[in-house]
């Protein structure tokens, strides 16, 4: 089974995704975290992309079509958390499907009105040891209540300060527009309340996916 996960900044499809991949046996390739690992590791993709990232802006279409073709050839089948991005990259995921005798089963789209988007996204630390995220709060969370992580201190990534947040949000709804029509016409899309809480998100889910 191969699904994609599609949802603006803060839509909550990174917290969905780790609990689906788990729980149908799917990769989770998050393209964003791939990018992050490149960007830690000093990378030459890696201080490419950080250098788009940084300024709340996409990082170019190539190269996140060869990272992630590189690794669907690797796997059986995959959850895809943010990819595709835009058309362009709707298009070269299918051709790379197809090559590989693949397809989609579904596309779902994660839906939060655009003030709640915001609101949840300034109040969003990281960890930089792995992918948990936390929210802001007077008891100032860490990772470490997370048995597996060690890491003590959170931050606020770059592009979730106020100035990246409104440029992210803008280029979001530009590129996705078209690539909501792509999937719609090929009657993969659902649309998933995400402004509900993580169980009865994960409730909706369930009732599409049931295999
Ligand atoms: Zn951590």
């Amino acid at each position: 089974m191969n699904i994609i996960l599609l949802g603006p900044p803060g839509s909550g499809k990174g917290t969905q995704s780790s609990h689906l991949a788990k729980k149908y046996s799917l990769n989770h390739l998050s393209t964003g975290d791939v990018l992050r690992s490149e960007i830690v590791s000093g990378s030459k993709l890696g201080k490419e992309a950080s250098k788009y990232m940084n300024e709340g802006n996409l990082v170019p279409d190539e190269v996140i079509i060869g990272m992630v073709s590189q690794k669907l050839s690797a796997i059986d089948s995959v959850l895809l958390d943010g990819f595709p991005r835009t058309l362009n990259q709707a298009k070269a995921l299918d051709n790379e499907l197809s090559n590989l005798s693949k397809t989609i089963n579904h596309v779902l789209y994660f839906n939060v009105p655009s003030e709640e988007l915001i609101q949840r996204l300034s109040q969003r630390l990281s960890c930089r040891n792995c992918p948990n995220t936390f929210t802001k709060s007077e008891n100032n969370p860490s990772c470490k209540s997370d048995s597996s992580c060690e890491e003590q201190e959170l931050y606020q990534r770059e592009d979730d300060k106020p100035e990246a947040i409104s440029i992210r949000m803008k280029n979001y709804t530009d590129l996705t527009e078209p690539l909501l029509n792509f999937y719609k016409e090929k009657n993969l899309m659902t649309n998933i309340d995400a402004n509900k809480s993580i169980a009865e998100v994960s409730e909706q889910i369930d009732k599409i996916i049931h295999i």
